[in-house]
């Protein structure tokens, strides 16, 4: 099949790339010149772990195009995906702006039936909108071209995006129309050979599915703050207490683990559309409202910690700090918790040298201009003559770092570690002081 991707971001150059890897014909369309110049030279413009062998490939197979050339790409897919940016607005709600300039061009250049599918997160009613932004261009040109808008929301995840798309859990499609749905079915035929995966729905139900699910993760992690703190309080460890929780099968295991908030480019800002559509629907959405409240708190939980090991006036401190993504294999910053951490951290006189293995070009280009925070080029040149280890992200390699050198450079053995990755008692008794989230408070 022929298709055009408009948007080439984390979720739309993933989308591009697989689809074009069982065979199909696809090109990638981006407003961002630099996005494209970039691809067409043979680099990734994001870190994705598989993305690139798959991009490189398809490209030299001839499947896989990208350009800037907005009639070009609408003439080229009978399928039309929209994976533009769905940021927040003022009010929280999603702004849509760019998804319906995308729905604009296509129909400002459109001649025959396309299928126009909505992958970008968006509130419930935005297929309308869409629709009505079609409709509109077409009058204007006076063509009364026949076209679908599908709802099919994404459930990749940064790092883990490649196996997501390719063996996805489900394929959510919401549609009007038999025909729109029979082109879905064939598109996404070879990523469900095993087993059907495809559920298909009406377009509302598609477009609040994907809010739901993101909702009810975030959930999950805030409760586990929550228990966390509590946990601390009471002088329990959150830790056995995940394991006794998560062994019930109603449960599971998955999206337990306390630490310092959730952040990234989905779940603080699709929290923020559920409670304003909930909000516009005029009956709220209380546990959201706590989600969000609780998550702004726990952001800064280990300065908290910090403040009350060092006080509140860090001037003169120096803090190393390990990982500066949201989360592990991605270079994305957008939300993650090491931003308001660093961000109070500087505003009490501290300052911050921080290490990621792959966020730092992202965190040096947020930074720009931001006195108080210097880049490491390896781990352990982080901590030297740092008064305290601040741990955010937890990489791989954090996981069983060499505790020798960690006493030898920090000026006092001191961790706080956002993310549990060790044995409180273990290091307790070789003369750190430990700080992690919901287990014994270090002496
Ligand atoms: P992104 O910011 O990485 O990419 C969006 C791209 O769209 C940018 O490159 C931008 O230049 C381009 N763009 C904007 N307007 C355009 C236009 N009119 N024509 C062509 N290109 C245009 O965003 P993302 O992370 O890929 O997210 C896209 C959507 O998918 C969002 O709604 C997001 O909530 C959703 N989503 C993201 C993830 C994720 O993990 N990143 C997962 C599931 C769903």
């Amino acid at each position: 099949m022929k298709i055009t991707i408009i948007g080439t971001g984390y979720v739309g150059l993933v989308t591009g790339a697989c689809l074009a890897e069982v065979g199909n014909q696809v090109y990638c369309l981006d407003t961002d010149q630099e996005k494209i110049d970039i691809l067409n030279l043979g680099g990734i413009p994001i870190y994705e772990p598989g993305l690139e062998s798959i991009v490189k490939r398809n490209v030299a197979a001839g499947r896989l195009q990208f350009g800037s050339d907005v009639a070009a790409s609408v003439e080229f897919g009978e399928i039309q995906f929209i994976a533009v940016g769905t940021p927040p607005a003022k009010n929280g709600s999603a702004d849509v702006q760019y998804v319906l300039t995308a729905a604009r061009n296509i129909a400002r250049h459109m001649n025959s039936y396309k299928v126009i599918v909505d992958k970008s997160t968006v509130p419930v009613g935005t297929a309308d909108k869409v629709k009505d932004a079609i409709r509109q261009e077409l009058a204007k040109r006076e063509i009364s071209t026949d076209f679908s808008v599908v709802s099919n929301p994404e459930f990749l995840k940064e790092g883990a995006a490649i196996d997501d798309f390719m063996k996805p859990d489900r394929i959510v499609i919401g549609v009007s129309d038999e025909r729109a749905a029979d082109s879905m079915r064939r598109l996404y035929q070879p990523f469900q050979r095993n087993h059907e995966r495809m559920i298909v729905m009406d377009v509302r139900s598609a477009e609040l599915t994907k809010y739901a699910a993101n909702a009810m993760l975030a959930t999950r992690i805030s409760f586990m703050n929550e228990l966390a703190n509590l946990a601390e309080s009471l002088d329990a460890d959150i830790e056995q207490v995940r394991q006794g929780m998560g062994s019930d099968p109603r449960i599971g295991h998955y999206f337990l683990y306390p630490g310092c908030g959730y952040g990234g480019s989905c779940f603080p800002k699709d929290v923020q559309a559920l409670r304003n559509t909930a909000n516009e629907c005029g009956s709220g959405m209380r546990i959201m409202d706590a989600v969000e409240a609780v998550n702004e708190t726990q952001k800064v939980r280990l300065v908290d910690k910090v403040n009350r090991h060092f006080g509140t006036n860090l001037e003169g401190r120096k803090f190393a700090l390990w990982g500066l993504s949201f989360k592990p294999n991605t270079d994305d910053m957008r939300e993650a918790p090491s931003v308001a951490i660093v961000n109070k951290l500087i505003a009490q006189g501290a300052t911050v040298v921080a290490f990621d293995p792959v966020a730092m070009p992202e965190a040096r280009r947020m930074f720009t201009g931001i006195n108080g925070i210097t880049f490491a080029d390896d781990m352990y040149q982080a901590l030297e003559g740092a008064d305290a280890l601040i741990i955010v992200t937890e990489w791989k390699e954090f996981r069983s770092p060499s505790f020798a050198q960690m006493m030898q450079k920090l000026i006092s053995p001191v961790i706080f570690d956002g993310r549990n990755l060790y044995e409180p008692e273990w290091l307790h008794s070789n003369g750190f002081s430990y700080y992690s989230i919901g287990r014994q408070v270090t002496k």
